[in-house]
């Protein structure tokens, strides 16, 4: 698959440049200020009783800065993150040695938590509630299991899919944190400190027409400033204008309302092949030679958020805003009844 642009899953050289652009404080995070006070009550109360941080669940789609609240926890508690995701934890023994490392208080940061192995999921349920694990030992009639006591720490799960989280598991955070889409304000906000970090001159107008295409991701928002880097450098004189970010979005084929080819995709699909819907969410992955996981993680909650797709019992409908933004005929009331 070509690179998009406007992907929220990490790709490419993002890996060095979120480093570049994080913020390590609850201060310095941008916007989701509900979220913002909350932690940092809960982090000023657990320094004061010098305890571990109840166990958080970081939820929502890829680049909403899921991974960057858990780094910045670590940073103000004063202790280490230890960071895995759910497939790399293969077994038991995998979770043991990572349980067995942590220092009091430390936080376990489990990215992709809903891809745990249902045994490696239950072998967590003492280590969190009691923070003790259970070690099998010997081997057939010999095989005992011993009980080792860990030191209290934090478990930070994020998750882009908190449907697919069992029950038992879901009810062990003490704290669930739903990130939803940042406004155009803040990514403006966002755009604007990370240009500073890079040293690149942007003007307001520029910042907001690139805030406006950035599909309300903080991610997607720093890369789009950095393709808009080398359009200045190359085209123009440097500095980000309204004009350069006008231009790095048509020239990614970025539309006005932020949609990529990929998303305009999407939709085409629905209304030419299938009559605006409801189809299945297999047959467009299929259609759009796409994982599934990818059109429910990556490309459908924007759209679904943006009200150009419906979510029915059938399947999803391309809505009119849909059909009205691709400047595609609305059907009329006896093709269908999707917009009764
Ligand atoms: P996730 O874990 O949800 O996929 P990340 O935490 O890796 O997302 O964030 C992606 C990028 O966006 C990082 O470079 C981070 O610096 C930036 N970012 C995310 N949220 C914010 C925010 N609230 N303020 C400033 N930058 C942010």
């Amino acid at each position: 698959m070509a690179e998009r642009v406007l992907s929220p899953a990490e790709s490419g050289d993002d890996d060095r440049f979120d480093r570049l652009f994080r913020p390590s404080s609850l201060d310095e995070y941008i916007g989701q200020s509900k979220h913002k006070e909350n932690l940092k009550v809960f982090v000023e109360a657990a320094r004061r009783r010098k305890e571990p941080l109840d166990h958080i669940l970081f939820c929502g789609p890829p680049g909403l800065g899921k991974t960057t609240l858990a780094y910045i926890l670590a940073k103000e508690m004063g202790v280490t993150l230890h960071s895995t995701s759910g497939p790399a934890v293969e077994h038991k023994g995998a979770l043991a040695g990572l349980l067995t490392k942590l220092e009091a208080n430390d936080l376990l940061f489990i990215d992709e938590i809903h891809r745990l192995t249902p045994a490696v999921e239950e072998s967590l349920y003492p280590a969190i509630e009691a923070f003790q694990i259970d070690i099998m030992t010997g081997d057939g009639p010999y095989a005992t299991t011993i009980q080792l006591a860990l030191k209290p720490f934090t478990m930070v799960g994020a998750t882009t899919r908190t449907g697919l989280l069992t029950a038992p598991l879901l009810s062990r955070f003490g704290y669930i944190v739903r990130l939803d889409y940042y406004p155009v304000e803040d990514l403006e906000k966002i755009i604007l400190r990370s240009a500073r970090l890079l040293e690149v001159p942007i003007d307001p107008a520029g910042a907001r027409e690139l805030a406006a295409r950035s599909r309300g991701t903080p991610r997607v928002a720093n890369r789009l400033l950095r393709r808009a880097r080398d359009f200045a450098e190359v085209l123009g004189k440097g500095a980000i204008t309204g004009a350069i970010a006008r231009t790095t979005a048509e020239r990614l084929e970025i539309d006005s309302a932020g949609l990529d080819e990929m998303d305009r995709r999407l939709l085409t699909v629905i209304i030419e092949h299938y009559d605006g819907g409801p189809v299945g969410i297999d047959t467009i992955a299929a259609a759009l030679s796409e994982p599934r996981d990818t059109v429910e993680d990556v490309y459908e909650p924007f759209l679904l958020q943006q009200g150009f797709l419906g979510r029915t019992p059938r399947g999803r409908i391309a809505t009119r805003k849909a059909y009205e933004h691709l400047g595609k005929p609305t059907p009329t009331p006896a093709q269908g009844d999707m917009f009764s």
